[in-house]
């Protein structure tokens, strides 16, 4: 077995101390060479101590200078940069076997394409990368031949149902010539699955951010309560399993047990099940083909009893419906919705907007900008900043307007 090297970017997120905890279980398999993070630097500090990471990367000078002096008074010896290219650097660094991309947002597009162009071994977390640019990055994929391992719970379920043939290389077949009727994607439905539709407005950031099954990073706490975390993983799951829209169901699931399931033509549907602790997809993406032990607790199908689903409802959740719009025009369509997105979330966490005002910030945005040219990687980059500022003009009106 050759033991991994690995960069962890978004080290001090959600999945990324996931990640952590992870490979601090095997450290016969897996070496951190770097790791990176915005700001977080106490808990940046304490990782670099833990696992002697050769680099360590954050967003500004700054944080930086607060960064070597914690190192340097700890007497470790990792070395220290700030900006979009370091985060690149790190990513495809010779040494570096493996990526794990668990940055938050467009902001982790670059340096996750600079590993997958590399031909690194990437761990996808980021899911905005596959908003953003899907075509791309699956060019950049196949191109590279890199092994990419989708991190997503729904995603990582779905690639272990799928037949060992087409989950390495969908792009060379189709779903239904591998017998394939449906990608079925599973979906909590959130905290806000039977709430009073009547009270959305006066939904708290508190009640938002507070998922039922899963402990994630604010925005993404955020999408799952709006529904548009579904919505971008349908996109995600078009682009990594070059699935058609009409392929892929949603199924509201609030138990979080069955993670994604894939309908055979034959009338098979293979699922993936598990407790809902992102360290089982983390473990089976570093790990594969092998399995190793992850920490998290054995699936207890007593206790949990039983598995409803039900189809998703787009009156409750004009967030889904937007996305599913978004991927049918194509375009810069999905890079509008995911920076709108993007804007309008930060606003409500910040409370400068309701929850009800996330769709209606995203659905301007779309009738505004989807027709923009999106062919390369700097005309979407062009689309993401130009609907920021876009989203930010109507969020401020909107502020001037409560
Ligand atoms: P998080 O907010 O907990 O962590 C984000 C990480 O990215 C942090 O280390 C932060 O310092 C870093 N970061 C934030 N902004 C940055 C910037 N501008 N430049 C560089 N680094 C930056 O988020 P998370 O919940 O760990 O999610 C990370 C990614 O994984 C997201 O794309 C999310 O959709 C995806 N994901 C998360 C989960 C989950 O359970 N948390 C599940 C599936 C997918
Ligand atoms: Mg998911």
């Amino acid at each position: 077995m050759q033991q991994q090297i690995v960069t962890i970017l978004g080290a001090t997120g959600s999945i990324g101390s996931s990640t952590l905890d992870v490979i601090k279980r095997h450290p016969e398999r897996y070496q951190v060479y770097a790791l990176s993070a915005a700001s977080q630097i106490d808990k940046l500090i304490a990782a670099c101590e833990l696992h002697r990471p050769q680099h360590a990367v954050v967003l500004d000078e700054v944080n930086a200078e607060l960064l070597s002096q914690g190192l340097r008074a700890r007497g470790i010896d990792t070395a220290v940069s700030f900006g979009p290219q370091a985060l690149i650097d790190i990513s495809i660094a010779a040494e570096v076997t493996t990526v794990m991309a668990a940055i938050v947002g467009a902001a982790g597009m670059s340096a996750t394409l600079a590993a997958a162009k590399a031909g690194k071994r990437v761990l996808l977390a980021n899911k905005e990368t596959l908003v953003l640019a899907g075509a791309l990055f699956m060019d950049a994929v196949s191109q590279s031949g890199c092994v990419l391992l989708p991190i997503d719970s729904e995603h990582n379920a779905i690639f272990q149902a799928l037949p060992d043939s087409y989950r390495e290389n969908p792009y060379q077949s189709s779903l239904s010539a591998a017998g394939i009727e449906r990608i079925l994607l599973t979906a909590s439905g959130g905290p806000f699955r039977t709430r009073d539709i009547n009270t959305f407005p006066q939904i708290t950031v508190a009640e938002a951010v507070k998922h039922p099954n899963w402990s994630m990073g604010r925005k993404i706490s955020v999408d799952s309560a709006s529904m548009m975390n579904k919505g971008l993983e349908v996109i995600e799951a078009r682009w990594l399993f070059n699935a058609p829209a009409e392929h892929i169901q949603v199924v509201v699931h609030p138990q979080s047990v069955v993670h994604s399931m894939v309908q055979y033509r034959d009338g098979s549907v293979l699922a993936q099940l598990g407790s809902p602790d992102m360290r089982t997809p983390i473990a089976y993406g570093l790990a594969y083909p092998e399995r190793i032990e992850a920490g998290v607790k054995a699936l207890d199908l007593f206790a949990v009893g039983r598995l409803d689903f039900s189809p998703p409802d787009f009156e409750r959740f004009p967030c889904l419906g937007l996305a599913f719009a978004a991927l049918k025009e194509g375009g810069a369509a999905p890079a509008v919705l995911n920076a709108a997105n993007e804007v309008a979330v930060a606003a409500f966490l910040n409370e400068e907007i309701l929850f009800t005002d996330i769709p209606r910030v995203i659905e301007s945005a779309l009738s505004r900008l989807s027709t923009l040219a999106a062919l390369s990687i700097d005309d979407l980059m062009a689309v993401d900043a130009e609907t920021r500022q876009f989203a930010h003009f109507e969020i401020q009106q909107k502020t001037v307007r409560c």
